[in-house]
């Protein structure tokens, strides 16, 4: 008997447990380890911000899925694998021994330098919605005036436009600060940044935050910004233990896999979304890339257990982008071409709810 360990519900591993179910893996036994027994679909998060949807529209009901996958469900997480014994060693103390091991545990908002430590994270996405409702309702109260967005890149804009929609009637000011120029490498960032001036959103572009917190933003030089709300959006940090067990990373500390989302230093170990990094071919770190990758991870850890070889992921230079702008309005950016209208956001809403509704098993669910 193989014992193939899930480490994280992101993405990709919905495919995999989907696959799993569909069609079981004979000689197989499956554990899934995660800290909740719920994913959430992140491209669904700034339309709960909004209003547009309730949580349980993008939440996915793991426990349930690894349960039709034969899986072993564990409420744990990760904190370290030991590569010789190939054991994963939980928060909790535990070891969970793995044949074959795959990794898609995200990636984290928030700077290791602490920065980022008193702001609201975006990730992870259960707490972040929690301490939305809680900003919110000071807002309302007047306790709020100025709100300051750290993150100039997809899912700083959107949360920041969600948020704006979110609160509207409320006198608040909404602020974006981007050390890099906002949208970098995106075909739409000219209409964004028409958009969030037409939206009254002032953007602070090309300056370093070092600090965030309830009392606002410390800059890069000492400079301080005064902002009663600060939410962090920027980066995408992989977690220390990675690179403390040895496994081959990238110089950001991610997993470096090779086309196959296998590990270069351990072929037993496959990785990916977020925290893989498919040497030769870099890609932003995007739930669209982890999405892909859910299928082609799917047939490579069958194959892994069945001792047959892995077919490579091919990616796209370029992928789809559909920004949503709060309100039931969004842009598509696709390498240097872009569009936007309000049926760009119907679009995304039919796409994204398709994915959801593709996880789920039946009624009560949401
Ligand atoms: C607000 C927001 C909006 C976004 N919108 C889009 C969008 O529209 N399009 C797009 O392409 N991208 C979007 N992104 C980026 C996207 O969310 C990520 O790229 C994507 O979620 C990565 O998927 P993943 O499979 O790597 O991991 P995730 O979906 O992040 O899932 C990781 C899972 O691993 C679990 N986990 C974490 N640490 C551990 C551990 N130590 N042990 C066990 N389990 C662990 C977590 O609980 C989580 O369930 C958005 C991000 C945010 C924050």
């Amino acid at each position: 008997m193989k014992h193939l360990l899930l480490v994280g519900g992101g993405h990709s591993h919905l495919a995999v447990l989907k696959s799993f179910g569909d069609t079981p893996a004979p000689g197989a036994r499956l554990a899934l380890l995660s800290p909740s027994g719920h994913a959430f679909y992140s491209g669904m998060v700034p339309g709960v911000v909004a209003g547009h949807y309730r949580p349980g529209d993008c939440r996915i009901d793991l426990a349930a899925l690894a349960a039709r996958a034969g899986a072993r469900f564990l409420l744990d997480s990760a904190a370290g694998v030991d590569l010789a014994k190939r054991e994963v060693t939980t928060a909790r103390g535990e070891r969970l021994h793995y044949d074959v091991l795959s990794l898609d545990i995200g990636s984290s908002a928030g700077d290791p330098s602490g920065a980022a430590e008193r702001a609201l994270r975006v990730r992870p996405v259960e707490s972040f919605l929690a301490g939305w409702q809680r900003l919110r309702e000071s807002a309302r109260r007047g306790e709020i005036r100025r709100i300051a967005v750290v993150g100039g890149g997809a899912a700083g804009i959107e949360v920041l436009l969600a948020m704006r929609h979110g609160l509207a009637g409320v006198a608040a000011e909404f602020v974006l600060f981007s050390e890099l120029p906002i949208l970098a490498g995106h075909g739409a960032r000219r209409r964004i940044a028409r958009i969030l001036g037409e939206r009254g959103v002032t953007v602070h572009s090309g300056r370093k935050v070092v600090a965030a917190g309830k009392n606002g933003l410390g800059l890069d030089g000492g400079e301080r910004f005064e902002a009663q709300a600060a939410v962090w959006a920027a980066g995408a940090y992989a977690p220390p233990w990675i690179a403390q067990s040895a496994l081959a990373t990238d110089a950001r500390g991610f997993v470096a896999v090779s086309e196959t989302l296998q590990s270069r230093s351990c072929p037993e170990i496959f990785a990916a979304g977020d925290v893989a990094t498919v040497i030769g071919e870099p890609r932003p770190k995007s739930g669209v890339f982890a999405v892909r990758q859910g299928p082609v991870l799917a047939r490579n850890l069958r194959r892994a257990l069945a001792g047959e070889a892995p077919e490579p992921f091919r990616s796209p230079s370029r992928s789809l982008a559909l920004i949503s702008c709060g309100d039931r309005y969004a842009v598509a950016s696709w390498g240097r071409f872009s569009l936007e209208g309000a049926w760009v956001w119907r679009w995304k809403d039919r796409i994204d709810r398709r994915f959801v509704e593709r996880y789920r098993l039946g009624p009560g669910e949401g």
